[in-house]
C-alpha cells in the first residue's frame, strides 16, 4: 500500500495543501503514483471528492480515498485543513478504517454505462418530459415535468435535498427518487413526494422521446438524444472505498449544511 496520489481542488490553500501531504508521505517512505495509486488522498470539498471518484472509475477496486477538507466538515471527509496533523498520523500509524460505499450503474440501452457517486437525474428544461417510471419491470406512474433525481443515501444532501427530498442518514442503504418540476393537476397526476425505496430494486424511465433531456451523473452531463430507457439500480459491480481515521457525527456534518 505504498503508492498514492493527491487530488486537490484548484485553489492555492488546497495546492499547499498537496504539497504538504507528498512530502510528508514521501518522507515516509510511499510513491507517488498518480495513474495506479493505491491510497487517493482528497484535498477540497464533496465536490472534489466525487471528482476524484470519477477520475479512478477504472481502478475503484484498487483504490482507497481518503478525505481533507478545506472548507467546513464535508460528507466524504471527516478532517479540516487545520488538522493535517491528525489526518496524516491516522493514515501512517495504519488507524484508518474503510468503509465501501455503493454507486448506481445508469445503462441507457445503447451501450453505454455510467456511475454515479450522489445521484442520476433526468431533467428536460426544453419543454414537458413525459416518463414512464417501472420499479422493477412493473408500471408505477406516468410523470408529466422536468424529470427526475435519483439519490444514493451519501447523495441525499446533495441536489436530493435542494429538491426537499428527505436526508437519510448515515448507514441508511436506501435509494431516493425525487421529481423535478412535476406538473399536478386534474388530468396529469404522480406521486408528487420525494419516495424512498430499498436498494435491490431497479428503477427505468422510459420516453418515446428524450430530446432535449439530459442525464445527470453527480458533476457530469449527457445528452440523452436518441435514447428511450434509463435503467438505474445499484451497480453490484463498483464500490468506492473509503478511508476514515476517525468517528464524526453524521448530525454534526448536517449542521455545516445550514
Ligand atoms: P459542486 O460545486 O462540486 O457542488 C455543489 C455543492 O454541492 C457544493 O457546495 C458541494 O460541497 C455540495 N455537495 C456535493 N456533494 C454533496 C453531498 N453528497 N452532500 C452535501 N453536499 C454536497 O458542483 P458540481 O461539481 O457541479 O456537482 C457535484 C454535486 O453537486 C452533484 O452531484 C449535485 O448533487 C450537487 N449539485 C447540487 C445542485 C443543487 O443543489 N441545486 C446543483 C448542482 C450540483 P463542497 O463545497 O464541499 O464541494
Ligand atoms: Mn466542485
Amino acid at each position: 500500500m505504498k503508492n498514492f496520489a493527491v487530488v486537490a481542488r484548484p485553489d492555492e490553500n488546497s495546492a499547499r495543501l498537496k504539497k504538504v501531504i507528498t512530502e510528508r508521505l514521501t518522507a515516509a517512505g510511499y510513491t507517488e503514483n498518480e495513474a495506479e495509486p493505491e491510497t487517493c488522498f482528497v484535498v477540497g470539498g464533496d465536490g472534489t471528492f466525487i471528482y476524484a471518484v470519477h477520475k479512478y472509475l477504472d481502478h475503484l477496486d484498487k483504490v482507497r480515498f481518503y478525505g481533507i477538507h478545506t472548507g467546513t466538515l464535508g460528507f466524504f471527509t471527516d478532517y479540516r485543513d487545520c488538522e493535517m496533523d491528525e489526518f496524516l498520523e491516522a493514515f501512517l500509524s495504519g488507524k484508518v478504517r474503510e468503509t465501501a460505499y455503493k454507486l448506481f450503474e445508469v445503462h441507457t440501452g445503447k451501450g453505454h454505462e455510467y456511475y454515479a457517486l450522489n445521484e442520476m437525474r433526468v431533467e428536460n428544461i426544453t419543454r414537458t418530459q413525459v416518463i414512464d417510471v417501472f420499479v422493477d419491470g412493473e408500471h408505477f406512474e406516468t410523470f408529466r415535468g422536468t424529470g427526475f433525481c435519483v439519490a444514493t443515501q451519501l447523495g441525499s444532501t446533495a441536489y436530493n435535498r435542494s429538491l426537499h427530498g428527505a436526508v437519510m442518514q448515515e448507514g441508511l442503504n436506501l435509494i431516493e427518487m425525487t421529481e423535478i418540476g412535476g406538473i399536478h393537476h386534474s388530468k396529469f397526476r404522480s406521486l408528487g413526494v420525494p419516495i424512498v425505496m430499498r436498494d435491490d430494486i431497479t428503477l427505468q424511465f422510459r420516453s418515446d422521446d428524450f430530446s432535449g433531456a439530459l442525464l445527470g451523473i453527480d458533476s457530469d452531463v449527457f445528452a440523452l438524444e436518441g435514447a428511450d430507457e434509463l435503467t438505474v439500480r445499484i451497480s453490484p459491480k463498483k464500490s468506492v472505498r473509503m478511508l476514515k481515521g476517525r468517528e464524526v457525527s453524521y448530525f454534526a456534518r448536517l449542521q455545516t449544511l445550514f
